[in-house]
C-alpha cells in the first residue's frame, strides 16, 4: 500500500491504469475510519482494479464555529483498516497543497444543496463539491463510493457529476450502524458515555416514523411532529432540523410516499449528529 502526499505524484499514478484500461475505484474520506468507511472500501475493492482512499479534513467545508480544529485523526489506525480492506493507494494531501495561495475557484450546486444541512451549514456543500471535484481531477476514478449516511451530500455529488459531465460512476452505499442502531460516524468519538446513550434518540425517532408510515400514516405534518416528539423527550438533545422531503430532489412534500426521506440533525451536548431513512426502504 502506497501513501502519497503530493498531488502531482497522485495524478501521475492515476495515468498508468487509465492507459492500460484498469479501473480506478475511489473512496474519499476525512479519516478516523470506521466500519462505515470500510464498507465503501470493500465494495471499491470488488469493483475496481486499483483502489484509492483519500484522507483529507477539508477546511473549506467547515463553518467558523465548527469542529475543524478538533476533528479526530488517527493515521496509524486508518492505515491498518485501509490495508485490511485491500487499498492500493492512500492519498493524504495537505491543506496548503489543495488550497495554495491565490486559490479562488469553487463549485456550487444550487437547489438540492439549499435545504437541510445546506441551510444550517451555509457554504458547506460548496466546500464539499469543490473538494470532490478537485479529488476527481487528481485521482481520476472510474467509480467513486459515498455513504447514504450523508444523504444530501450524495445527492449533491450525483448532481455535480451529471451536470459537469464528470466521467465517473457515483455509487451510494447503505448506512452502517452500531449494534444498537446508532449510525457510525467519526464524530461519535466526541460523545461521553452518557451522551452515547442519549444519541440513541435519533434511532428511536427514525423507528417511530417508520412504524407510523408502515401503519398507514401519510401526513408529513403528523409524521414530523411525532418524530420531533421522540427527540424532545431526550434532555441533552437539541434539534437542528427534523424534516421529511422527497428523496430525489429534496423538495417539500405534504403527503409521504415510500421514497420520502426523513433527515435529522440533532446536537447531543456539543456534538452534531445526522441520520436519515427513506421511509419505504428496509433499514
Ligand atoms: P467522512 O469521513 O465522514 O467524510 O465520510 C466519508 C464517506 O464515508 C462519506 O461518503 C460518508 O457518507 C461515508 N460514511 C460515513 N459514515 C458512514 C456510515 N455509517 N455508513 C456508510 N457510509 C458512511
Amino acid at each position: 500500500m502506497k501513501i502519497i502526499n503530493s498531488i502531482m505524484h497522485m495524478q501521475a499514478l492515476a495515468i498508468a491504469p487509465e492507459r492500460e484500461g484498469r479501473r480506478i475505484a475511489f473512496v474519499p474520506t476525512m479519516g478516523f475510519l470506521h466500519e462505515g468507511h470500510a464498507s465503501l472500501l470493500r465494495e471499491g475493492r470488488k469493483r475496481g482494479d486499483v483502489l484509492v482512499l483519500s484522507i483529507f479534513v477539508n477546511p473549506i467545508q467547515f463553518g467558523q464555529n465548527e469542529d475543524l480544529d478538533r476533528y479526530p485523526r488517527n493515521m496509524e489506525g486508518d492505515c491498518k483498516i485501509a490495508e485490511a480492506c485491500g487499498v492500493d493507494i492512500v492519498f493524504v494531501p495537505t491543506a496548503a497543497e489543495m488550497y495554495p495561495q491565490g486559490f479562488q475557484t469553487g463549485v456550487t450546486v444550487r437547489d438540492i444543496a439549499l435545504p437541510l444541512c445546506g441551510a444550517s451549514r451555509p457554504g458547506h456543500f460548496d466546500g464539499v463539491a469543490t473538494v470532490v471535484a478537485k479529488l476527481f481531477n487528481i485521482v481520476r476514478p472510474d467509480v467513486a463510493f459515498f455513504g447514504c449516511k450523508d444523504y444530501q451530500q450524495l445527492a449533491v455529488i450525483r448532481r455535480m457529476a451529471a451536470d459537469l459531465n464528470m466521467p465517473v460512476e457515483i455509487v451510494g452505499m447503505p448506512i452502517v450502524r452500531e449494534a444498537d442502531g446508532l449510525a457510525m460516524s467519526s464524530r461519535n468519538a466526541y460523545l461521553s458515555p452518557s451522551e452515547r446513550q442519549s444519541a440513541l434518540c435519533l434511532v428511536r425517532a427514525i423507528k417511530r416514523a417508520r412504524e407510523l408510515f408502515a401503519g398507514g400514516e401519510r401526513s408529513i405534518a403528523v409524521l414530523t411532529r411525532e418524530t420531533r416528539a421522540v427527540i424532545e423527550q431526550e434532555p441533552s438533545a437539541t434539534i437542528d432540523y427534523v424534516e421529511m422531503r422527497d428523496g430525489v430532489l429534496l423538495q417539500d412534500q405534504e403527503v409521504a410516499d415510500s421514497d420520502t426521506l426523513l433527515a435529522l440533525a440533532v446536537k447531543i451536548g456539543q456534538t452534531r449528529l445526522i441520520d436519515n431513512t427513506v421511509l419505504g426502504e428496509e433499514l
